[in-house]
């Protein structure tokens, strides 16, 4: 059996925090705030793993309220979900995922985010797509506000 699924995060952009995405630190003057470390990307694809398995999303298993989670690393929850995915018997086929950002262009880091997704999806890094867009200077992602990122995934089960 097939099931599909979708993630999508938002985080606010401000002057002197870090950029992390898809775990790799990229070289930026806004970064994302967040309770962890505020990794939309890795983030997106968790929800997406959890929307396919029916299991709630990142907030219902890794609460913003939780002090344990202040400034963590988004693989840790990443990895759990992979772990949940594994319990009930699937594994992913491919995800693809799209960056919404203004500044930086994040072309040089692409494949850095590819890489540490698929290491944490355990499969290949040719089954993993990191698309990035800018938002044409209109909306949140336009003005540098926000950072915004979409993704799906396919599961298979066995
Ligand atoms: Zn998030």
């Amino acid at each position: 059996m097939y099931r599909i699924g979708l993630g999508s995060d938002i985080h606010r952009l401000e002057t002197g925090k870090p950029l992390i995405l898809g775990g790799v630190l990229i070289e930026s003057e806004i970064g994302a705030v967040g309770h962890s470390d505020a990794d939309a990307l890795t983030h997106a694809v968790t929800d997406a793993i959890l929307g396919a398995l029916a299991l709630g999303d990142i907030g219902s298993h890794f609460s913003d309220k939780d002090e344990r989670w202040r400034g963590a690393e988004s693989f840790v929850f990443l990895r759990f979900v992979v772990g949940l995915m594994k319990e009930k018997g699937y594994g992913v086929v491919n995800v693809d995922s799209t960056v919404s950002l203004e500044t930086p262009r994040l072309r040089p880091f692409i494949d850095a985010m590819r890489e540490n997704l698929a290491n944490a999806l355990e499969i290949e890094i040719e089954c993993v797509s990191v698309k990035a867009k800018t938002g044409e200077k209109v909306d949140a992602v336009g003005r540098s506000e926000a950072i915004k990122a979409d993704a799906v995934v396919l599961l298979k089960e066995g």
